[in-house]
């Protein structure tokens, strides 16, 4: 049995899906999932992750945690988890998860196994399998010797459990003793949301270069909200000005691994690949029947988005409608 510690993420009043996930995971096999839960104004959620597994909640609540600092999220990590026994830390592989696990690693003195796709624990063995080579092969990694494991799990990978509504979980105040900060965050601005974004969404639809516009972007958005979809780009089209940075899939942007890909107009190239090849059903739409994403597609259709998106966009509510 461990004492596997998830740190959980939350945005605008929600939790995020993937620490349903990785709480779901945490408390199997014997082991006691515990959450550390870290904001302003959020004891209220620590309910919701006892419906998960959590059998105990470490809350700080605290104006500190108004807005994610890696300085002060690795600091309380390290203090919450070193006071409470923690043999196992987890979190997801999302840009605030990719940001303070390599501190806690640094501050622990141990290592940190990132973006796994798959983690099995029993007692002190943990072994898990992450995508390597931009994700052309898959590594399996277990940790050696004493000391707390680190992880960090992609979103989508584990699939979230049904929830019991009857769990209830001891929730502990925590003050962390933060010391002195080098930095502070001031103020966060946002882009506009309303779509789910695409490392959580279970569907995402991606464009390429090929949209030549970002209004063209609109054919994608419109498909979108037909599914519930969050919408991708590529590095091309972002760099064209298309999309913002926070939409791009791939190794320099986000990885995704959700239910379905659909990649409009996109080559494949490796970069890209990385991004998106664990998705589980992938659709490949393009003009070019060489086009190296038809090598990952488990779908394809050889021709002009323009054309096809409409009618596949028809076909979705129909079936919705239905
Ligand atoms: C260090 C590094 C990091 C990178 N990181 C990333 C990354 O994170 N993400 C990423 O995506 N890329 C990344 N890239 C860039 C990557 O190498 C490719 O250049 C990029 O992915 C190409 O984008 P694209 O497929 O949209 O454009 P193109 O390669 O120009 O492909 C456009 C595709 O659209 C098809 N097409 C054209 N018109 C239509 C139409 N009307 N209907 C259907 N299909 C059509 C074409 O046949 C073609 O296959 C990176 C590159 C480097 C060097």
């Amino acid at each position: 049995m461990s004492k596997i510690f998830v740190v959980v993420e939350h945005r605008d009043g929600k939790l995020k899906k993937v620490s349903f996930e990785l709480l779901g995971l945490a408390s199997q096999g014997g082991n006691e999932a515990y959450a550390i839960l870290l904001g302003e104004g959020v004891t209220g959620l620590a309910g919701e992750l006892a419906h998960y597994g959590a059998k105990k909640v470490f809350v700080s609540d605290s104006p500190t945690f108004k807005y994610y600092s890696a300085e002060a999220y690795s600091k309380a990590v390290v203090q919450i988890a070193t006071q409470n026994g923690a043999e196992v830390i987890l979190t997801g592989h999302t840009p605030t998860g990719k940001d303070f696990m390599p501190h806690v690693a640094a501050k622990l003195n141990v290592g940190l196994a990132s973006d796994c796709t798959q983690i099995s624990i029993s007692g002190t063995t943990v072994t898990a399998r992450r995508p390597v080579y931009a994700g052309k092969a898959t590594a399996e990694v277990e940790f050696l010797g004493s000391g707390v494991r680190l992880a960090t799990v992609r979103a989508n990978s584990i699939g979230i459990p049904k929830p019991d509504t009857s769990k209830t979980a001891e929730t502990s105040a925590v003050t962390i003793d933060i010391g002195q900060l080098k930095t502070k965050v001031l103020e966060v601005v946002r882009g506009a949301v309303g779509r789910p974004d695409v490392t959580e969404a279970a569907i995402v639809i991606s464009g390429g270069r090929s949209l030549k516009s970002a209004e063209n972007f609109k054919i994608l958005e419109d498909c979108a909200d037909v599914l519930g979809a969050g919408v991708g780009a590529s590095r091309a089209a972002v760099d064209a000005g298309f999309r913002p940075h926070r939409d791009q899939v791939g190794q320099t942007g986000k990885t995704v691994s959700p239910a379905l890909y659909i990649a409009c107009g996109i080559s494949g190239a490796i970069q890209h690949l990385a991004g998106m090849r664990t998705s589980k059903t992938i659709v490949a739409i393009n003009t070019d029947p060489q086009a190296p994403i038809f090598q990952v597609a488990d779908y394809g259709i050889v021709g002009d988005l323009f054309a096809v998106v409409p009618e596949l966009m028809k076909e979705f509510k129909n079936l919705k409608e239905h």
